[in-house]
């Protein structure tokens, strides 16, 4: 008799997903006699204290009074996708043709990195980083890792950067303003990471998700805008600046210098986006509007009032020993560092992440989760009211394990 063996297939064993792992597998429990404060999940909409903007609602219960929910297309509807072209024209010139929407952007990442590398071969992306290995585990390509140095605003290391490219090498992955650092590259750094591309004829996947999203003076610029001669895949979507992460909304922008992405171009489109019959069409309905009728002053505010978060962590966590909270320039996020040679009793930022929630009830997430250890790292999107009730945690919490004869 045949019996029953089903398994998990090799692609599903080695697709992970670092940070969704650790909550699942977390045994720890949270000390009930305070509160629960959760900094984890890098989404803006959780407390509620950051609606988008009235407009989106509109345009989408417009969008779904049609009576038509067919299918548009691998790559979108031509209208909408003529809308995201306009958006991004601070790009340069993108037209309707470059743009391939998609149903989100860990979704415009996984095509791109599919389209250009294959098992056995290799793409470099930033470490500390988002959890670009999903895309990649299951499939056998390879990571490598090139260095963001704390200590110089997080730039790439780019003697790092550029040791790991070898015949292997399919592309490099940049994100800023990045997750988890808070970094947004200065112009004089991109002209230096695209001159080692241009030097290696490598394209560049750019996460942009959180284009825009920067504080103070500090201004984003597309790697598409400012590269001349080197090929760049813009990933993004609504995501993080607008604030939805609901609605599942991304792109492919495909900013290619002297048609070097032909083969890429035809791929992602013919080929690899018939993947899933294409992207949500109920939503392109409503994308124009979307893209075109949130005011600048909305995004500022939401800015400002993100940047009034980072600052007043950073004020209190700043004057707390042993810790050292890295300002961020951008995003949504901000790096706490664990001076850990302080706390004699906790060995890591992982078991300082643990203690916190067994003592504090406050969740962060360590660096171990974006293989740089030694820091956590802390969701600004928070009320400002939780935000400086984790600041008090923080601080008993220190004042406990430091090691006071120091
Ligand atoms: C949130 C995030 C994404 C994913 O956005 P989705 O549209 O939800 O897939 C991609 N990259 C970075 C760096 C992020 O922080």
């Amino acid at each position: 008799m045949k019996k029953w063996n089903i398994k998990l297939s090799e692609f599903g064993e080695n697709t992970e997903n670092h940070l969704r792992l650790l909550i699942e597998n977390e045994k720890i429990k949270g000390n009930e006699e305070k509160t629960k404060i959760t900094m984890r999940l890098g989404d803006p909409s959780v407390f509620g204290n950051f609606p988008p903007h009235p407009s989106i609602k509109s345009a989408i219960t417009e969008a779904i009074q049609r009576d038509k929910f067919t299918y548009a297309g691998n790559v979108g509807y031509i209208f909408a996708r003529e809308a995201v072209a306009e958006y991004a024209s601070h790009m340069g010139e993108i037209k309707a043709d470059d743009v391939i929407l998609t149903n989100c952007c860990s979704m415009s990442l996984e095509m791109c990195i599919l389209a250009l590398a294959n098992r056995g071969e290799n793409i470099l992306v930033p470490k500390p980083c988002y959890h670009y290995e999903t895309f990649t585990n299951g499939i056998g390509i390879e990571i490598q890792y090139y260095n963001l140095d704390p200590e110089n605003d997080w730039q790439i290391d780019l003697v790092h950067l550029e040791s790991l490219i070898n015949e292997k090498t399919k592309a490099i992955v940049v994100n800023s303003p990045g997750n988890p650092c808070g970094n947004v590259f200065s112009l004089q750094h991109m002209f230096e990471i695209i001159d080692i591309a241009e030097r290696h004829c490598l394209p560049i996947i750019s996460d942009e998700i959180y284009e825009f999203v920067t504080f103070g003076d500090v201004k984003h610029y597309s790697f598409a805008s400012v590269s001349k001669n080197v090929p760049i895949l813009v990933c993004s979507g609504l995501t993080k600046r607008f604030l939805t992460p609901a609605i599942r909304c991304g792109w492919i922008i495909i900013s290619d210098r002297g048609n070097k992405l032909q083969e890429i171009r035809k791929g992602l489109i013919q080929k690899i986006g018939g993947r899933g019959f294409g992207p949500n069409s109920t939503i392109q309905h409503a994308l124009s509007n979307i893209l075109k009728n949130v005011p600048q002053t909305f995004f500022n505010n939401v800015n400002a009032r993100v940047d009034n978060n980072a600052r007043l962590l950073f004020d209190h966590l700043n004057k707390i020993k042993g810790l050292r909270p890295i300002m961020p320039k951008g995003s949504i996020f901000m790096l706490l560092k664990i001076e850990l040679e302080k706390f004699p009793k906790i060995s890591s930022s992982m078991e300082f992440m643990q203690l916190l929630i067994k003592e504090q009830n406050v969740y962060t997430f360590p660096s171990e989760c974006f293989h740089f250890p030694g820091y956590l790292r802390l969701v600004l999107t928070i009320p400002t009211d939780v935000l400086l009730e984790t600041c008090t945690r923080f601080e008993e919490f220190c004042n406990k394990y430091l090691n006071n004869e120091q």
